[in-house]
């Protein structure tokens, strides 16, 4: 990340970490803690639950990042400090009407489709202008930027144009958006290239995950 700050001419400290410890267990997460990280992001929401109960106590900040089921916002408003993967009003309004009012507001990103039929999560660029207003406009939730998840590609100047993309869309809005959320272990020289603020690592931390576990 360092190295790839000082090649785009970017200070280092621009760029956060959330490490990604989707179906690693506790300890896992407790190796990470103990190497200095503290942002953790998953995509199930029993087991962040599970997980973050086996850490309670430790100053720790959950990020939901998976698709997000209308049955499923309550547990991610009551237990996340951000999530990155909303694409609908409905969702949104829910997460606003369900997070606890003793908690601070619900930071939340726009995730975009931009990889067109590549992709089926996420909204259209079109849609974002109108969803991002009305998202911002609701209470409990603070809009803080956009997410992308683009099609996978080994090709460094072509993993850079989703990104590009997704910056350009994100400076038209004009709303103030300073979280730009894009970029994993394959493609996060490209991500940091293109302004990335928030990088999502599993594999380059954790290792290779295992499913059928
Ligand atoms: C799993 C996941 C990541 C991490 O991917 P790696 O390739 O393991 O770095 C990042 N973002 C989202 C939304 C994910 O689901």
């Amino acid at each position: 990340m360092a190295a790839a700050c000082i090649a785009a001419g970017r200070p280092v400290e621009s760029v956060r970490l959330l490490a990604v410890s989707k179906t690693w267990p506790a300890t896992s997460v407790r190796a990470a803690i103990a190497a200095g990280q503290r942002a953790f992001g998953e995509n199930y929401v029993q087991e962040a639950i599970d997980k973050a109960a086996e850490l309670a106590g430790l100053d720790l900040e959950w990020h939901f990042i998976g698709p997000l089921q209308s049955n499923k916002t309550r547990l991610v408003a009551e237990n996340f400090a951000w999530v990155h993967s909303v694409d609908r009003l409905k969702i949104a309004e829910r997460l606003a009407a369900q997070r606890p009012p003793d908690m601070a507001p619900l930071q939340i990103c726009l995730q975009v489709n931009v990889s067109g039929e590549a992709s089926k999560s996420g909204c259209l660029p079109a849609e974002a202008a109108s969803l991002a207003r009305e998202v911002a406009a609701l209470p409990g939730l603070k809009l803080r930027g956009l997410m992308a998840i683009p099609e996978a590609s080994d090709n460094p100047s072509r993993q850079r144009e989703p990104f590009a993309v997704l910056r350009r869309l994100r400076d038209s809005l004009d709303m103030g958006l300073d979280t730009l959320s894009m970029g994993m272990s394959h493609d996060l020289e490209a991500a940091i290239m293109e302004g990335s603020t928030l990088l999502r690592v599993g594999t380059a931390i954790f290792g290779q995950r295992n499913y059928t576990t």
